[in-house]
């Protein structure tokens, strides 16, 4: 059965590209990158390539960009760098709608004894900036808010947030793993000190992250070993997937303006007619402020869960907003911050595009989709036909 992929906000096909330039160095370039001889040096230089293509699509200077392992240590190593460098501040600001990468990250902390703030968002999942405002204090060691979030799409000002603290001199890191490649991102003009970026997003494989920090940012690394990485990420590097990520970032660059073009479109139809199709359906998220590929629609009085094994079926990929962890139903949080209503979030399914999904595609799913609800509300113990 052909696979429908609409869900490239958890992971994304690897480019043919990407993957011609990475495997000679899974075959034949196998030597160690910090060894003396020819056969690693090369690979050096091929890490310090890819670190240029990674600073490129953010337009930072590639000496700023540190290579992780994924968006997750991106993210927990700009908090505890923070932490580790501002000993005495004992106060850190989030949100309620950020991945687990920095909310479980945060409720660690908490547990650890450090006063976590998180920032409410509104209706359309948009930050209450007035609750951020009165929240930061003389005490905040650093703020962490996501620039795109990962199921609704939305943008979060990053920018207005980032000249307040600026103002305040508390340090910004952003989790940018949703937002980098699918709009234009310049830290040259963006005040962040700290942004998070990942490989598997955006068509690279997965196991290769980027962590940007700002050039006089105080650094403190959270994985200690050898020189690697300047001393700021010990381990040896995985080569392969570096130079895949760099061929995957040069590729975001070069396509941005047109790609983000095509793939809204494609959104767009596919919203718009599920939204005409599908009687009681909505759209969570602010749709005049979200990143292109992403739309998240509740079908009001249906299993997210059932939607999916429909799909499934037809070889579609989707996500809902309700995650099956352990046997159990946990709806999601983001959709509870944002106050969505019960029996909308659990019918809710995130549809995410690439650049290789086609009209064609949407079609199918726009063809498909109003039988499969109709013949779930009929069975639905929430009892709508
Ligand atoms: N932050 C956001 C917003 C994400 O969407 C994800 C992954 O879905 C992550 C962080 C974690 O990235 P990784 O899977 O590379 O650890």
């Amino acid at each position: 059965m052909k696979i429908i992929y609409f869900d490239n906000n958890a992971t994304t096909p690897i480019a043919p590209e990407v993957l011609e330039e990475m495997l000679p160095y899974l075959e034949k370039f196998y030597g160690n990158p910090s060894s003396m001889h020819t056969f690693g040096g090369h690979l050096h230089k091929k890490i310090e390539e890819a670190r240029a293509k990674v600073a490129a699509l953010i337009n930072a200077d590639p000496e700023e960009i540190i290579f992780t392992s994924c968006g997750t240590e991106s993210d927990n190593t700009a908090i505890m760098s923070i932490i580790e460098s501002y000993p005495q501040k004992r106060h850190v600001i989030t949100t309620r709608v950020e991945h687990p990468a920095v909310l479980n990250f945060c409720k660690h902390l908490a547990r650890k004894g450090w006063r976590v703030s998180y920032i409410p968002v509104d209706r359309l999942g948009r930050i209450d900036m007035d609750t951020f405002l009165k929240t930061i204090d003389d005490d905040t060691a650093i703020v962490s808010i996501m620039y795109a979030n990962n199921e609704t799409g939305v943008i979060f000002p990053i920018e207005e947030i980032g000249n307040i603290l600026r103002q305040r001199k508390i340090p910004f890191h952003t989790d940018a793993v949703q937002a980098v490649g699918k709009i234009p991102i310049d830290v040259k003009k963006l005040p962040v000190d700290m942004l998070s970026m990942s490989g598997h997003k955006i068509h690279a494989p997965k196991g290769v992250a980027a962590l940007y920090v700002r050039k006089g940012t105080r650094f403190y690394p959270y994985i200690i070993g050898g020189h690697q990485e300047r001393g700021r990420r010990a381990g040896t590097e995985n080569v392969a997937s570096i130079i895949g990520f760099g061929k995957a970032c040069e590729l975001a660059l070069k396509h941005l303006d047109t790609e983000s073009g095509y793939i809204a479109k494609l959104r767009d139809k596919l919203e718009n007619s599920l939204l005409n199709l599908c009687p009681d359906c909505q759209v969570n998220g602010d749709q005049e402020n979200r990143i292109p590929n992403t739309t998240n629609i509740s079908f009001k009085y249906v299993e997210g869960e059932s939607i999916l094994l429909r799909l499934d079926d037809h070889g579609i990929c989707a996500s809902s907003g309700s995650a099956c962890t352990s046997g159990s139903l946990e709806p999601s949080h983001v959709l509870r911050a944002m106050g969505v209503p019960y029996t909308a979030i659990h019918g809710s399914i995130r549809f995410s595009l690439s650049r290789y999904n086609t009209e064609e595609e949407v079609d199918t799913v726009i063809k498909l989709m109003p039988s499969i609800i109709k013949e779930l509300r009929f069975l639905s113990p929430f009892g709508k036909v």
